[in-house]
């Protein structure tokens, strides 16, 4: 499975961390994944948080960067994150895609998965 470019350290997705007040934060920047919080191998660790986020992947390339990111903080303003539509497609993909990320492991418990920022 081809991975795009993963950004550790990222100042974007640790604002995005501090906004959520989450532990860690996985973004999609274009066809980047910037983290905060948490490490290339934990992100890989977590196929249905890698699976998260190829879904935002997939919206960048249907809406374009602009597109994507301005419907993405008008639709934040107007339902709050966790209703993003974008965010609702993604946590659905997530789980139905999973095991495509999985590489064969045993797909991680509930306690062992990242936890979807609740947001506000
Ligand atoms: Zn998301």
């Amino acid at each position: 499975m081809e991975l795009p470019r993963i950004v550790e350290n990222s100042p974007w997705a640790r604002l995005a961390r501090l906004k959520l007040k989450a532990g860690s934060v996985a973004m999609v920047l274009g066809s980047s994944i910037h983290l905060s919080g948490a490490t290339r191998e934990q992100f890989l660790s977590d196929p249905y948080w890698v699976a998260h986020e190829m879904e935002h992947i997939r919206q960048f390339q249907q809406y374009g960067r602009l597109g994507f990111l301005w419907r993405y903080l008008l639709d934040w303003a107007k339902h709050g994150y966790y209703n993003i539509p974008f965010e609702v497609q993604a946590r659905e993909a997530g789980e139905r895609d999973a095991v495509l990320y999985a590489a064969g492991r045993p797909l991680p418990g509930p306690e062992q998965r990242h936890p979807t920022p609740k947001g506000s």
